[in-house]
């Protein structure tokens, strides 16, 4: 066996022959001279044998998984071929994206990488400066996804997140069935939503569209039901809950700054235990809660109001939860508690839109999970500059296309 032929053994390059080999231990460097395996000369479009008009005027450089610390480096002249069809064309490149300047397997190790961890550890793994790696990354994703298309669209959610640290707001809208994110958009206003139903659907794309959910902003409902006429909007039992949380702990907090020295005593650590769910309340919980209807009337009320809305999410009969949802905004109004007069002011706004929750059943599960991972990145990389970086690992991550999954097979390896 030659030293060339070792060399593409030991180092798995499929589709290439080694002609020459160079080591620079100094520079951690290996500089492979390869050329494709008996196929040359093709056309990268429709992957003919083609003659060749002529040699392109330098060589091409493209770099390859490092090895035990050394970079690999495939160095290659490429030619032109003339192809009857597609006219004068650079020849095909079996091991690499007709532009890419790194092999397919460089970019999966990339794609991977970044999935797994910070861009920064990546970068290091794959020997290359950080800002090297997320041009690189952006420039895959965008090859990967580029000319993709929404298909089958039944149900959407639309929501909306930080970045930037806290500064900075991205409109995304999910694909509650395939449990996915198809757009994200900057800003949280009317007129990003607007450009995601412009830009990215069809009129009959959006009249196939059955299911929608969001949260409580007039934003977002205003533009599903513009859009899409045979939506049935539920709004996000996640986004209610968590208003009516904060309803009740703007009563904790109000009746926190007006306390005495004293009657503080009786209000201290409430914080966490009004928001539990009775289902995870120990006894000791329920006891201290109890207390408070001597401790604190009006925290106890706003509570107890809290406590019995849980109630509404179990009904299964429309006109019962009617009953249900137009009684407890009746108590609620009567409360004297400013935050959940307010709050019951606005579910009786939206009164329809969340009873359809009951028919539907449309759960929030996805568009929280999906929430989850996207937020487990964001804080990974300790917020992100731009926009861009954002949505390139949202779109890695929990995107509507297998991004990894474009590299042809035999490159998928690390
Ligand atoms: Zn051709």
């Amino acid at each position: 066996m030659t030293a060339c032929k070792l060399i593409r053994k030991l180092l798995n390059l499929k589709g290439l022959l080694v002609t020459d080999f160079e080591l620079k231990i100094r520079d951690k460097k290996v500089n492979l001279w390869v050329k494709p395996y008996k196929n040359g000369c093709r056309c990268p479009h429709c992957n003919r044998r083609r003659p060749i008009v002529r040699k392109m005027n330098g060589p091409r450089v493209w770099r390859d998984l490092p090895i035990c610390g050394l970079s690999i480096y495939l160095w290659f002249f490429p030619r032109e071929v003339i192809c009857p069809i597609h006219g004068r064309v650079q020849e095909d490149i079996p091991w690499a994206n007709a532009y890419a300047r790194v092999t397919y397997r460089f970019e999966f190790a990339l794609l991977v990488y970044c999935q797994l961890m910070t861009q920064k550890a990546a970068a290091r793994l794959l020997r290359i400066p950080k800002s090297t790696l997320s041009d690189l990354l952006h420039r895959t994703i965008t090859r990967m996804r580029d000319g993709h298309k929404i298909r089958g669209l039944k149900a959407i959610g639309v929501d909306e997140i930080s970045y930037a640290k806290r500064h900075k707001y991205a409109t995304i809208v999910y694909d509650l069935d395939r449990s996915c994110v198809l757009w994200v958009g900057q800003g949280k206003g009317r007129e990003t939503i607007d450009q995601f139903f412009k830009e990215a659907l069809s009129d009959y794309q959006k009249k196939n569209i059955k299911l929608s959910s969001c949260d409580m902003s007039g934003t977002y409902i205003g533009a599903i039901e513009t859009h899409c006429p045979n939506a049935k909007l539920v709004l996000d039992r996640f986004h209610i809950v968590k208003a009516l949380n904060k309803a009740v702990d703007d009563v904790r907090k109000e009746q926190w700054r007006n306390a005495s020295v004293d009657e503080r005593k009786a209000i201290k650590g409430l914080r966490w235990l009004l928001f539990r769910h009775s289902s995870n309340r120990s006894k000791k919980h329920t006891r201290t809660l109890n207390a408070l209807r001597k401790g604190n009337r009006r925290i106890h009320r706003a509570w107890v109001l809290k406590d019995e809305f849980e109630h509404f999410w179990d009904y299964k009969a429309p006109w019962a939860a009617v009953k249900f949802l137009s009684g407890w905004i009746t108590t609620a109004l009567k409360s004297r508690l400013d935050p959940i007069r307010t709050f019951a002011k606005t579910l009786r706004k939206h009164k329809d839109r969340i009873l359809t929750f009951i028919e539907t059943r449309l759960t929030n599960a996805v568009s929280e999970g999906l929430n989850r991972i996207i937020k487990i990145v964001k804080n990974r990389a300790s917020g992100f500059r731009t926009l861009q970086a954002f949505e390139d690992m949202i779109f890695l991550t929990v995107g509507d296309v297998d991004i990894p999954g474009q590299i042809p097979v035999r490159f998928r390896v690390i």
